[in-house]
């Protein structure tokens, strides 16, 4: 079957998945229409396919953070991105303060905790907020293709209902992991967390990274392909927090999810795939979207681990 086709065919199945609730921790997260679905998948030679709302637009919100640590990776090198946080999983939910005994450094960047202390290395150590937001917008544009722009409703409404990541922050700051003050700390994080995008752009940032780094459809390499491995690394082991050993045996694809219901995957050397429908399970992760990446690994073979 052409993938167009397929496309068409998979979601048709999935649309009527039930379960799972649009975060409202956001207020503004749970005025999404929650029967919105799409699917997009761009191959490493820059072709991109999409199929249901596929314009419709939403806040990136954790899918940022494989991208905003691979804009720390490039910009300081692996060693000194290690003293701040590891790339150990957590087994926890993502807003759990998951950190290391001894140096109190964040288990791993796809965390909350981690996550605030990698926003904090951009644009030189000791930023001003707005300067290391643009930075990431700017960064996160040319991973798109397109300018991309911040949704400040739900960064607002985010950051009125913020105590949860300004107590980590403040924890991050205790262990001398942060220095911003808290409330910057979390504000240079809710914002990278708004920026908005659609499923195809995620596509086609999924497959900069299982491109090894170079953008396929403007052909910019936006990072080194040790910086693209590193980050996929982590997300095949944290990617989907206390449900990441599952989702990799499973599924087998390195992914992020995130709260407003959208979700990305890399296939190293093949494809980047996204998905986006609001409705998420009781882990954070979007319930039509596990099933969308459940069928494709199974009818496409994407499995990283399966050898037939
Ligand atoms: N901005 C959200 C938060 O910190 C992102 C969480 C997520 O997408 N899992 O709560």
């Amino acid at each position: 079957t052409p993938i167009p086709d397929y496309l068409d065919e998979l979601m048709r199945d999935c649309a009527g998945t039930r379960g799972g609730n649009v975060a409202d921790y956001i207020p503004e997260l749970s005025k999404v229409d929650p029967s919105l679905l799409s699917v997009a998948v761009c191959a490493t030679n820059g072709h991109v396919y999409s199929v249901g709302d596929d314009t419709a637009k939403f806040t990136i919100q954790s899918m940022s953070k494989p991208f905003v640590y691979a804009a720390a990776l490039e910009e300081h090198g692996l060693k000194r991105v290690l003293e701040v946080v590891d790339v150990e999983p957590s087994g926890e939910a993502f807003n759990e303060l998951s950190l290391d005994d001894e140096t109190g450094r964040p288990l791993n960047p796809m965390i909350n905790a981690g996550a605030i202390a990698v926003n904090q290395l951009i644009n030189g150590e000791e930023s001003p907020v707005p300067e290391r937001v643009d930075y990431i917008l700017d960064f996160f544009s040319r991973f798109a293709g397109r300018e991309l722009t911040i949704n400040h409703t739900v960064a607002d409404s985010e950051l009125e209902h913020v105590d949860r990541n300004l107590s980590l922050a403040h924890m991050l700051r205790s262990y001398d992991v942060i220095q911003d003050d808290a409330q910057d700390a979390v504000r240079g994080y809710v914002e990278q967390c708004s920026i908005e995008v659609d499923v195809r752009d995620l596509a086609v940032m999924a497959a900069t990274l299982a491109n090894g780094g170079v953008q396929p459809v403007t052909g910019e390499r936006i990072i080194s392909a040790s910086v693209a491995r590193q980050v996929q690394a982590v997300m095949a082991s944290a990617g989907m927090y206390d449900a990441a050993g599952r989702w990799m045996t499973t599924v087998g694809i390195p992914a992020k999810s995130g709260v407003s219901g959208g979700m990305l995957g890399t296939l190293p050397g093949q494809l980047g795939l996204a998905t986006f429908s609001p409705p998420l399970d009781g882990k954070g992760n979007s319930v039509a979207g596990a099933r969308i990446f459940r069928r494709l690994s199974q009818d496409m073979g994407l499995h990283l681990m399966a050898t037939e």
